[in-house]
């Protein structure tokens, strides 16, 4: 049994076993308190080691912080306040020392930027701990979703081939050796590489998800992507996690319900289910996140177009690092004002100028916004990025001529405009922003075991 369940059961003397590694160790006059954890839980359980305890002088030191051991013995009702029940050992194996003068989580609490440097030792730690079982849990809680409301998981491919996606973000995949690369007087020759073209890792799965939703219907993609965003922020990966349903049937307005009615279902999932680790999260991490997710489940997030939020801004006669105006990207501070300073709610932006958007996304009629919807939500800004998909093939084909692209690459996605085309949308969440807004974690880097950034890939 794991801690997690034997903690859970009435101490009646009745004999257990359990493994787990040393957290802390605590002395008294006759007893060593030792508190293991097997990563089961948040909790600890508690070992009772007498003073007159066979072989006590040699076994104690040894159960020592980040120690492994085997623990015999029985479970009993606890003495001390702080647990429920405890164990009276009769045998102690101790499977792995880790010696103290040596292991280096020693302190009660160490600065996050400490922990990266040790991400070998970081899941044992109580924060990390949480995260990656909240973490779990939320995928977990993505994939009952989708196939509650019969999606088909559709996994789309890491290496791509079109450069249609996010040009200047993309890593290159290639087997070329670096120091020799065949370049002809046109540039590199490709047609040498290991594909014969020039491949990337991808962006985003939405393009071929599209496929499989003119198909499907109801699809979702949920995997790694890759940007190689040159930006130190606390927000911004370069490998990172995304979910990306797409819906064919479906509009820019069912798309928005699905993004609010699929983020609340994620919450009350790990509020119902993850319930220690959360409040550890809303006592140690974020005051309060608890309460504040649970408001979030019960209340509608707010609807405004990209116009109303610039007039907003205007009308708030906040100075910005970056003035706003009709036409411009939203920054992430004005994203978060809008979102927990005017509305104090998650706030779903739609109707962006099409100028700063995707050439995919869906034009209204006025000539100048597309049906974009980002879902910004307080703390964070974006963590959603959607919309309406251009299902008309005349007018995709002339916007992909007007922004300069090359109509040879999409010649597949310019297909499904035109065999059995129908409207449809899909919307791309970053998990780790979730996973940040569900736990109060600061950084992204907190919330992958592995993260990979700008100038950094230590593990
Ligand atoms: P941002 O403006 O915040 O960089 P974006 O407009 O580039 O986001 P999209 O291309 O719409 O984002 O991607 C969809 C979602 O993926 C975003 O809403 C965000 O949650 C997440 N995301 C995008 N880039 C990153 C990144 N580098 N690291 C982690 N998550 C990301
Ligand atoms: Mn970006």
């Amino acid at each position: 049994m794991r801690i997690k369940e034997l903690l859970a059961l009435e101490g009646k003397g009745q004999h257990i076993t359990v493994e787990g590694w040393v957290r802390t160790k605590r002395d008294s006059r006759d007893v060593s308190f030792v508190a293991l954890n097997d990563g089961s839980c948040i909790d600890n359980m508690q070992v009772v080691l007498p003073k007159s305890f066979p072989l006590f002088d040699d076994i104690e030191p040894r159960l020592s912080n980040g120690a492994s051991v085997t623990v015999r013995g029985r479970l009993v009702k606890s003495q001390g306040t702080g647990q429920s029940v405890e164990v009276l050992p009769d045998e102690i194996t101790v499977q792995g020392e880790a010696n103290p003068a040596e292991y280096p989580l020693q302190k009660k609490r160490h600065s996050f930027e400490f922990l990266r440097e040790i991400a070998h030792l970081r899941p044992r730690t109580n924060t990390f701990g949480a995260v990656a079982r909240i973490r779990s849990a939320m995928s977990y809680a993505i994939h009952s979703y989708f196939n509650e409301r019969g999606f088909v998981y559709v996994h789309t491919p890491v290496i791509t081939g079109s450069d249609c996606e996010g040009a200047g973000e993309m890593f290159r995949v290639t087997t070329f050796p670096l120091d020799k690369i065949p370049v002809t007087k046109d540039g590199v020759d490709f047609s040498r590489d290991f594909f014969g073209k020039e491949a990337s890792l991808t962006v985003s799965g939405q393009l071929e998800a599209e496929i499989y939703a003119l198909a499907l219907k109801n699809v979702y993609t949920f995997g790694p992507t890759f940007r190689a965003e040159n930006s130190n922020t606390s927000r911004h990966l370069a490998e990172f996690w995304m979910v990306e349903p797409e819906m064919a049937f479906c509009d820019i307005s069912l798309n928005m319900d699905t993004a609010e009615e699929f983020i609340k279902y994620i919450l009350k999932y790990v509020l119902t289910n993850c319930r220690l680790d959360m409040e550890f999260f809303s006592t140690m991490i974020e005051k309060g996140v608890v309460e504040n997710l649970e408001h979030i489940t019960e209340s509608s997030f707010e609807r405004i177009t990209y116009t109303e939020a610039v007039n907003e801004l205007k009308k708030s006669g906040k100075n910005f690092d970056y003035p706003v105006e009709w036409g411009m990207d939203l920054q992430s501070e004005h994203e978060k004002f809008i979102t927990q300073e005017i509305f104090r709610k998650p706030v779903i932006v739609t109707d962006y100028p099409r100028d700063i958007k995707a050439f995919y996304m869906k034009q209204n009629d006025d000539g100048r916004t597309v049906r974009a919807m980002d879902v910004l939500v307080p703390r964070l800004g974006e963590i959603i990025g959607g919309s309406e998909r251009e299902n008309d093939h005349g007018r995709l084909l002339s916007r992909i001529r007007e922004m300069g692209l090359d109509e040879k690459n999409y010649w597949w996605y310019l297909e499904l405009r035109k065999y059995g085309s129908v409207p449809h949308s899909g919307f791309g969440l970053g998990f780790e922003r979730l996973i940040q807004f569900v736990t109060g974690m600061q950084n992204i880097r907190d919330v992958i075991p592995f993260p990979r950034c700008v100038g950094t890939l230590d593990f």
